[in-house]
């Protein structure tokens, strides 16, 4: 929800709190609360639903982190992240997935931010501040949310069966893969 729409919607609680319970001015009001609701997450499925069809776009595969998205929110992530909708969002991509014939597939999440893509060796927990993975083995430096994608990549192709090549053998792997680089 962005900082407008709660701003509003904190407003209409406001005048619903102010009307005569059960009065018509206090339905009204409550009316005025629920359509800002509906409208917020119609605003929601649609980008889920516009960025699903992106992401679906040339693409053979789509592998996800298999979330535990309840133990999430009461963790760290909080709020934002149930406001997002991951749950939601996965679903929609499941099913454009499978409209379009991609294969879509969830990946076990443990420890995806914490090994190297490049080598497998554990660099350790990083804390949300730090931006950038280093692997202190092999001396892969990259974006931190790349390295946790590339190793939800290889995990997704060992779990399908394609013989996996490290980023070291020369072959990127973990890159987002344009329609150039299928051939
Ligand atoms: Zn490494």
């Amino acid at each position: 929800m962005s900082p407008w729409d709660l701003r509003k919607l904190k407003l209409l609680q406001q005048r619903v709190t102010r009307k005569p319970k059960g009065s018509n001015n206090w339905h009204k009001a409550q009316r005025k609360v629920a359509k800002l609701h509906e409208y917020v997450a119609n605003c929601r499925k649609d980008w889920h639903r516009k960025l699903s069809h992106q992401l679906c776009d040339g693409v053979g595969m789509i592998f996800v982190e298999d979330l535990n998205l309840v133990g999430l929110c009461r963790g760290m992530l909080g709020k934002h992240c149930l406001d997002a909708g991951f749950g939601q969002f996965f679903n929609i991509l499941e099913v454009t997935c499978f409209k379009h014939g991609v294969f879509f597939q969830k990946i076990d999440p443990r420890k995806t931010s914490q090994i190297c893509p490049n080598c497998q060796h554990e660099t350790g927990k990083k804390t949300l501040a730090q931006r950038i993975h280093n692997c202190d083995n092999c001396g892969y430096t990259t974006d931190r949310d790349i390295a946790a994608s590339q190793v939800v990549l290889i995990r997704g192709l060992a779990a399908v069966g394609h013989t996996v090549k490290m980023l070291s053998e020369g072959k990127n792997v973990g890159f987002p893969m344009t329609k150039e680089s299928h051939g």
